[in-house]
């Protein structure tokens, strides 16, 4: 067994609150040891890969120690053990991040939820699921689809991202405009506070005015606050007749304009609009090996599936809606899938991302402006790119009925060009738009320079201090978010 010394020093920048009067680490991990067993106490090369970085593959670094625990005591005892020592600590879940939050210092223990998996029940009379942290999104899906329901949540990541990770994260995805983002999924938590002392509101009632609603301080957090061990998650009746199609626009306002037209006709039952400007299309078709079923070249994509519940004349109305669309001139032309294959090959475009990462230097941007903004947005973002650095690639797309755009500029087409300069380039027109720097992936260790440029000095300044309040010698994911 091979431990790091204390002295390794990290390469991520961050300060390390609170820990002037910090334990010799060798101490604190015998004190683990102890509490959790040899086997959940991980050191040096006994830590694998997958510790050392988030999707981002930002900084590879190999923490401490990796702590396995398999229950919320487990977990408990081994903050109360950290938070005794001034020791950090970094929650990790399926590591997909995209904005480096996971990401360990080499002085910082990691505390992974992978072994804090399962769905303990479905509750149908209540229409929940109870789920460990460390469950990832998809067993939690299969759950639900099992017991005839459906969990609202999804995103490309679904197969690695957990649970705990979602809601650390508030994920988004893809069926924000039907159901919102993770937050509006849960309706109990529980959450191991810095300390140790384990805050259970695992509550299955929709209505619940007692006071502060606790949970909502713990998602979006991105464990900064509290490790979160549990969850009760609110079902929804299975949309059982989906419907995909693959629309080409004139352009953004006419994007705009036909996700109102279908909104107005269908209501909720627009389960996923998404946008895709032909840079990225172009890209996703080439990656996936399809046709692309149109034969010309068109401004601008949008993938919209119709989630209803009547297999009966669902697929017939939308296909209706969209002929009155192409009739009146609103689309310029128009697929939908015949096949549980046709939509998988036309979503398989729009989720090309996951290769992101290994076919580019990817530089991503997940912002979030007024939907009636985005167009204009992308136009002028693309041409100051483009004057800054001619020759740059760049793909812009979006869960547009999210107000939330996606830019990811490939590092490769910026030869000697540092990604900060990128990020703050960007980001820096967003601020007369007072628009968000992170509309899903949160804020973690890439953005932090920029969070001011979405939140206001005062409304820092009450982060800081509930920060302050639960975790008071700074040992939960230091460096992050602030
Ligand atoms: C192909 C692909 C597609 C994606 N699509 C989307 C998308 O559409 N929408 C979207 O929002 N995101 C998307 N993401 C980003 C990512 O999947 C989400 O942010 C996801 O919620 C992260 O979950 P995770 O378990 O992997 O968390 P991790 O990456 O392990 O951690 C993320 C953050 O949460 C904290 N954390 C993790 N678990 C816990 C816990 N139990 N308690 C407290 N804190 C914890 C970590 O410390 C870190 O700060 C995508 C990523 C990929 C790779």
């Amino acid at each position: 067994m091979t431990d790091n010394s204390r002295e390794n020093s990290g390469t991520n920048s961050g300060t390390h609150s609170g820990t002037h009067s910090a334990a010799p680490l060798a101490a604190t991990l015998d004190a683990l040891r102890a509490a959790l067993g040899d086997d959940a106490v991980r050191v040096g090369a006994e830590i694998g890969e997958r510790a050392l970085t988030d999707w981002t593959r930002h900084d590879p670094t190999r923490p401490a120690a990796l702590l396995l625990p398999r229950s919320t005591e487990e977990v408990s005892r081994a903050l109360a053990i950290c938070h005794a020592a001034h020791q950090p600590v970094v929650p990790q879940g399926g590591m997909t991040g995209l904005a480096g939050g996971a990401i360990a210092r080499a002085t910082d223990i990691a505390l992974s939820l992978e072994r804090l998996s399962g769905v303990e029940e479905v509750d149908a009379a209540s229409a929940t699921l109870t789920v460990r942290a460390g469950t990832t999104l998809q067993a939690a899906q299969e759950a639900a689809a099992e017991a005839g329901f459906e969990l609202a949540l999804d995103l490309g990541a679904r197969g690695s991202c957990q649970i705990g990770g979602n809601l650390a994260t508030n994920a988004g995805g893809n069926r924000v405009v039907q159901s919102g983002t993770a937050r509006d999924q849960v309706l109990g938590l529980e959450v191991v506070l810095a300390n140790g002392d384990v805050l259970t509101s695992l509550g299955k009632m929709v209505k619940n005015n007692t006071g502060y609603d606790l949970k909502h301080w713990f998602i979006g957090s991105e464990g900064t606050l509290g490790i979160i061990t549990r969850a009760v998650l609110r079902l929804h009746p299975r949309r059982a007749a989906r419907h995909t199609a693959l629309v080409a626009l004139d352009g953004y306002d006419g994007a705009v304009n036909l996700l109102r037209r279908l909104s107005t006709r269908f209501g909720n039952d627009i389960g996923a609009f998404e946008i895709m400007w032909p840079d990225f299309y172009d890209f996703g078709v080439k990656l996936t090996g399809t046709r692309s079923p149109f034969a010309d070249p068109h401004p601008l994509y949008a993938l919209i599936e119709h989630a209803g519940f009547d297999s009966g004349d669902d697929g017939e109305r939308f296909a209706a809606a969209l002929t009155d669309a192409l009739d009146a001139g609103a689309i310029r032309d128009a697929v939908i899938a015949q096949s549980v294959a046709d939509a998988r090959a036309l979503w398989a475009i729009r989720e090309c991302t996951a290769e992101f990462p290994v076919r580019l230097d990817a530089i991503n941007f997940d912002v979030s402006l007024p939907i009636g903004e985005i167009g204009a947005f992308v136009d002028r973002c693309r041409a100051a790119l483009d004057r800054q650095w001619p020759g740059n690639v760049a793909y812009f797309f979006g869960h547009i009925g999210d107000s939330n755009l996606h830019v990811t500029v490939d590092g490769h087409s910026l030869a000697g060009v540092e990604h900060h300069a990128v990020y703050a380039f960007v980001y820096e027109m967003l601020r007369p738009l007072r628009g968000s720097v992170s509309a899903e992936h949160g804020i973690g260790l890439l953005k932090r320079e920029f969070l001011p440029i979405s939140r206001s000095a005062t409304e820092l300044a009450a982060m800081a201090a509930i920060k302050h309040a639960l975790d008071p010698h700074g040992i939960l994911n230091p460096g992050k978010l602030f």
